[in-house]
């Protein structure tokens, strides 16, 4: 079938970019159908100091473009559309998106997780001037400063452990006085000279967008609804993740969270559907590791193809 293509690459984080750019170099003329939040998490976060080979760092968004640049560079072919429907029992398999139909032999599922928020207006324009849903990424910036994290799970205890390194203070606001999170890093978090619990309390809004930075939460009691201001200079998420596998219920297996399940790495359970980055890594959710499984997810794809007999 003429109309069928070799491969298609679905999300355009770090796990699609270098799926994209590995089977581009194998003349795999891949398509990648970019999604909802272009460029990933990493377009969401400044500057990046953990990507090996830029010692000075690099901004995220430079990140994410220059793997696109690269990738296009040998053919990789980009669409700024998102996948409606996706049916794996078809071979080729199909692919919905608008009203276009999509036929391919292969896919590659790199729709990432995205950052669960609060869903407050004053949050959502802070993002990237003192909120931030990446610890590791963005700590380094509040050196010396007080801060916030939200959240009661393990996340939440890990990013306020990390931070300790930076800030003077990091207060920890959890809505209820139970926590997820394991026994172990609660305890650690508790007994940490400077992380200070603030239990049965949620964010009412994040101060002060006119001046474009983080001052303050207005936070609010969950039990008398008392509100009063905490001034901190950022607010970190740590209120977990959605993977981006909704679409695929039914068809692909998944854990409890919604994380899709790989063996061998990037194998779904369907031949020549692969799966790589933060949608099936619950674990190491770093850059450089969702890179290394789209370059895996590639691999096989070539091999798979190469299989078929293309
Ligand atoms: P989680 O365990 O689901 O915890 C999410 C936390 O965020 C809960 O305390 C929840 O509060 C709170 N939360 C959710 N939505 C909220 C909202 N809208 N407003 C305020 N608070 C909200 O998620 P996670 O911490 O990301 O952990 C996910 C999984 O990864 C867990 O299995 C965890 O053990 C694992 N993990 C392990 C490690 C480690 O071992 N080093 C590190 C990170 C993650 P409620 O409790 O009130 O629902």
């Amino acid at each position: 079938m003429e109309n069928v293509r070799n491969v298609v690459i679905m999300g355009s984080g770090c796990a699609g970019h270098t799926a994209a750019l590995y089977t581009a170099r194998a003349n795999l003329k891949p398509l990648v159908l970019e999604g909802h939040e272009p460029g990933g998490q990493l377009s969401l976060t400044t500057l990046v100091e953990n990507f090996p080979g830029f010692p000075e760092g690099i901004q995220g968004p430079e990140l994410v473009a220059n793997m696109r640049r690269q990738a296009e560079r040998f053919g990789a072919e980009y669409k700024l559309v998102h996948v409606n429907k996706a049916d794996l029992s078809t071979s080729p398999i199909t692919l919905q998106v608008g009203n276009d139909t999509i036929l391919t032999r292969t896919l590659i599922i790199a729709s990432g997780a995205s950052a669960r928020w609060l869903g407050l207006p004053s949050e959502q324009a802070l993002i990237g001037h003192g909120v931030s849903s990446c610890a590791t990424c963005d700590g380094f910036f509040f050196s010396g400063k007080d801060i916030a994290v939200i959240g009661g799970g393990d996340s939440a205890m890990e990013e306020a452990l990390f931070l300790t390194r930076f800030a003077t203070k990091v207060n920890l606001i959890h809505r209820r006085d139970q926590f997820r999170a394991s026994k172990i890093m609660l305890e650690r978090a508790q007994e940490h000279p400077k992380i200070e619990m603030i239990t049965n309390t949620v964010v009412d809004e994040v101060l002060d967008p006119s001046q474009k930075e983080v001052t303050a939460l207005k936070l609010r009691d969950t039990r008398d609804s008392k509100t009063w201001e905490l001034p901190v200079s950022a607010m970190f998420l740590g209120i977990g993740h959605i993977p981006n596998a909704k679409m695929f219920e039914g068809q692909l297996d998944t854990d409890q969270d919604g994380y899709l399940k790989t063996t061998n790495y990037v194998f779904t359970k369907v031949p020549g559907v692969f799966a790589c980055g933060d949608v099936q890594d619950r674990r190491y959710r770093q850059a450089i590791t969702a890179a290394g499984s789209g370059c895996m997810a590639a691999l096989e794809v070539e091999k798979f193809l190469e299989d078929l007999g293309h």
